[in-house]
């Protein structure tokens, strides 16, 4: 694999303070040498296969296509994966390469907290040390995930200092590294942050969208006409695109979430929205104020409230190669209750965003187009605010529509 330096376009890079640039060169050298080792290959193949529970389905939605009337649906069904989402996939090969470079102390952030189980998991899995990073804020909105960590064997630090949240849980991450990086490895969440992260991650996700080409290519002897991925930092999303890239007849539609609406401050749709600016140490579209602070953003789904998006999505939207819509909270909740109703299937709130924008288009297409929409996770997790949000008479969204059609 050919180090192109991070960049996507104008996009990406690695732009962070001289005492992280040894820890990220000499992971960027691990990376390259050990991502074309044939063994490391083996090992990761294996692990995909015995802990992840990989292959994942690709699954036909007969009935949901049948009630939108429109183009076939198919899913891909990274809700069926070990702890229930597609994270898994990028952190077990994350954690694969810090053994391979001798790191004994893994480390990561958290805001939901999803990220910090499924590295949480892995730890737990090779028997390393982990320590997560929260701020006191999250600790506390989130205590089941804080206890799953426990569980798992980890060392939730709660940060005290700043917002109490996920910035400030990054930066004490980034101190600890920065301090520590001799025997530590950051294990990051998504395909954002400085080179050689955005590449790295993708390569560990693009067993999604491997498989999904191999799996439509034999159940309907074509490619798709379209794939379909939500989108917060960009993982599932790239991980999904990355093996059509090349397929010109494939279109690519990457799914933002618009929040209360795109023409409210309050939504995290950074292409959609956003300017070409840096933050956490790389460039991208990101939503800033004038002094280039990232702004709060809103999202009912925990996963996609992030002010920026990976480097490649920005330079497949800057290029054409994609495209990439919002879909609001409302929308999203409608998608998560079709999905449940018409196959069975619980959808997390974020791969919400995508089930509802493969319904949209559906309904636009004739029947012998194809539609892959990735499910990114299952919506266990979601279940209890939906019902909340469901029986609260103030409630923002009008839901009970939604119940039967
Ligand atoms: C974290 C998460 C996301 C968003 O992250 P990406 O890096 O954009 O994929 C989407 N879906 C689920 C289920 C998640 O847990």
């Amino acid at each position: 694999m050919k180090n192109n330096g991070g960049y996507f376009g104008e996009f990406g890079g690695r732009f962070v303070p001289p005492a992280l640039e040894k820890s990220l060169q000499e992971l960027e050298d691990a990376f390259y040498r050990y991502i074309e080792d044939p063994e490391f290959q083996a090992e990761l193949k294996q692990l995909y296969k015995d802990y992840v529970g990989r292959e994942s389905l690709l699954y036909y939605a007969d009935r949901l296509t049948k009630e939108i009337g429109g183009a076939k649906i198919y899913f891909k069904r990274e809700d069926l994966n070990h702890t229930g989402a597609h994270k898994i996939n990028n952190a077990i090969g994350q954690i694969l390469l810090a053994k391979k470079m001798g790191k004994k102390r893994i480390i990561a952030e958290t805001g939901a907290g999803q990220h910090g189980v499924a590295t949480a998991t892995v730890c737990a899995y090779f028997g390393l040390e982990c320590i997560i990073y929260m701020g006191e804020i999250d600790v506390k909105r989130q205590a089941l995930n804080v206890f799953r960590m426990e569980l798992l064997g980890a060392k939730v630090v709660s940060v005290t200092t700043g917002t109490k949240t996920l910035k400030d849980a990054v930066d004490a991450a980034l101190d600890d590294y920065v301090t520590n990086y001799a025997d530590t490895f950051y294990l990051l969440g998504s395909a954002v942050g400085p080179h050689p992260y955005p590449t790295m991650v993708r390569e560990f996700q693009s067993i999604i969208g491997k498989e999904a080409r191999q799996q439509i290519l034999e159940k309907e002897k074509r490619l798709p006409d379209y794939v379909i991925a939500c989108v917060g930092g960009g993982s599932n999303a790239i991980g999904l695109f990355y093996p059509f890239l090349e397929d010109q007849s494939v279109k690519i539609i990457g799914v933002e979430p618009a929040g209360f609406g795109l023409d409210t401050p309050d939504h995290a749709a950074s292409i959609s929205k956003g300017t070409v600016g840096t933050i956490h140490g790389f460039k991208c579209y990101t939503l800033q104020d004038e002094k280039n602070e990232p702004l709060p953003v809103h999202s009912i789904a925990a996963g996609l409230d992030y002010p920026g998006v990976g480097p490649e999505h920005s330079y497949i939207h800057a290029s054409g190669r994609g495209k990439y819509t919002a879909v609001t909270d409302e929308e999203a909740l409608e998608g998560f209750f079709a999905l449940s109703r018409t196959e069975g299937i619980i959808p997390a709130i974020e791969s919400s965003h995508a089930v509802y924008e493969g319904m949209r288009l559906a309904k636009s297409l004739d029947k012998d187009k194809i539609i892959i929409v990735n499910l990114s996770g299952r919506g266990d997790k979601d279940v209890e605010q939906v019902k909340a949000f469901f029986e609260d008479p103030n409630c923002p969204y009008d839901m009970k529509k939604f119940l039967k059609k």
